[in-house]
């Protein structure tokens, strides 16, 4: 038998994955937890912070070394987002939404020409970056968009329309839109009498750019920000095409695997946390005479926590680690991590707050945001439905998956 096989951390698979979990665990404990309560309840997004993820060579994590990132891996996303929503899921989602939804996608899909000029920016902090696909029509029926994008006789594009729910798509109280928007727009018909969508990116001051309005009073994530996004005779000139008119299918394909890794990985830090609070709880708490631990319906919240929390940690470091940035190949199980590790989660903080009682159930011991960030997960990126016909798809094209 192969040596060594056995020692195979897939949550820490390399000593460089171990190093950044230690060092993005005491950025969090130093800067993240202090501030995380304060900007759920007032709803706002820490843009200073997020700029310093920068330093941390985190902002480019997967982005190549050339371009000012970290040229890290799918495992390496997983580590940062697991550490970063134990403490603070809200600011989490925003830092998904520049680091993988818009910057992956740029490093993996962009020309020389944009990757040089917008890549160093985005890895540094200096731009926020955001992604647009969804509308206030369309969501999981993403090829019905109606945004759409028209070209004059300059070359150059025009396009209309609104997307809806956009994570830094405002990144202050002001209205002020994200830098650099990872758009997808309608450019025609395809073949198949389906739309032909086309990648652009349009950058803050383009002509018609513009903040709709930010939506407020979400049930959680309330530390990042969520905006409708306006276009409205955009002007976007031919250079900021993202590989050829109707290519995003292909970017959305392969950058919808890592957003759900990283969501799972999301749904993982908030159940390591929640677990945690639950079972030192149980020993602090006195009831008729005993710590509540002793009781078997407390056990039951804890011993299904722990198998849950061991399952999907199991299944989402073992996905991260089958899956390559550059190209897709595994919708199957990413969809299958965020459908099981994100209902998951919620379920871990659920019981957290009932194992806690009322304290459960006030900011200050944490586990009722951590269940409404939760809830959220089971929505963004898909919702779990699209999981369930995804994998139902996928397994009827491959029932060997089930076999091998
Ligand atoms: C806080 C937040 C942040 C977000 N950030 C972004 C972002 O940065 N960028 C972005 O583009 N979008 C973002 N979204 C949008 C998110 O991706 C969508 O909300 C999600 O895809 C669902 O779309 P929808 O809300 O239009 O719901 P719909 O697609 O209208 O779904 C409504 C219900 O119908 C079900 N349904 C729809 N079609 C089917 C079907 N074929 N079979 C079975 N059931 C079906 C759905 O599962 C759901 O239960 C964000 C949303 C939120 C709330």
């Amino acid at each position: 038998m192969s040596e060594g096989w056995k020692d195979i951390d897939l949550a820490n698979p390399t000593e460089e994955h171990a190093m950044l979990r230690k060092m993005v665990r005491d950025f969090v404990r130093e800067e993240v937890e202090p501030q995380a309560l304060e900007h759920d309840r007032e709803e706002k997004f820490n843009l200073d912070l997020f700029r310093k993820l920068g330093e941390y060579g985190l902002l480019g994590i997967s982005v190549s070394e050339d371009y000012g990132g970290s040229g890290m891996d799918a495992t390496a996303v997983a580590i940062v987002n697991e550490e970063l929503s134990y403490s603070d899921p809200g600011f989490c989602l925003a830092y998904l939404a520049h680091a993988q939804l818009m910057v992956n996608n740029l490093a993996h899909n962009g020309n020389e020409e944009q990757k040089s000029r917008i890549l160093p920016k985005v890895c540094s902090g200096e731009w926020v970056g955001c992604m647009a696909m969804s509308e206030p029509g369309y969501g999981t029926d993403v090829l019905g968009m109606q945004t759409t994008a028209t070209q004059n006789d300059d070359g150059d594009w025009l396009i209309n329309g609104q997307k809806m729910w956009i994570t830094n798509g405002s990144i202050d109280e002001q209205g002020t839109p994200a830098d650099v928007c990872w758009l997808y727009a309608r450019t025609g018909t395809d073949s198949k009498g389906r739309a032909e969508v086309t990648t652009f990116l349009v950058e803050k001051g383009m002509q018609g750019y513009s903040v709709g309005q930010k939506i407020y009073d979400k049930t959680g994530m309330r530390a990042s920000n969520t905006a409708e996004l306006v276009f409205d005779d955009c002007l976007v000139p031919a250079a900021n095409i993202v590989g050829e008119v109707g290519d995003s299918m292909i970017h959305m394909m392969r950058n919808l695997e890592l957003e759900r890794i990283g969501l799972a990985a999301m749904g993982l830090g908030i159940a390591r946390r929640s677990l945690a609070a639950m079972n030192r709880y149980a020993s602090e708490r006195v009831a008729f005479g005993k710590e509540i631990r002793e009781f078997g319906q407390i056990q039951r919240h804890i011993g299904e926590s722990w198998a849950e929390y061991r399952a999907m940690r199991a299944y989402i470091y073992d996905t991260a680690r089958n899956t390559d940035l550059e190209k897709s190949g595994n919708r199957l199980d990413t969809d299958g991590v965020k459908l099981y590790g994100t209902t998951a989660a919620k379920n871990i903080a659920d019981r957290a707050i009932q194992v806690l009682g009322g304290y459960g159930y006030v900011g200050e011991y944490t586990v009722e945001r951590l269940w409404r960030d939760a809830k959220l997960l089971e929505i963004g990126g898909g919702t779990l439905e699209s999981h369930q016909k995804n994998i139902t798809r996928d397994l009827s094209k491959n029932p060997n998956a089930i076999e091998d």
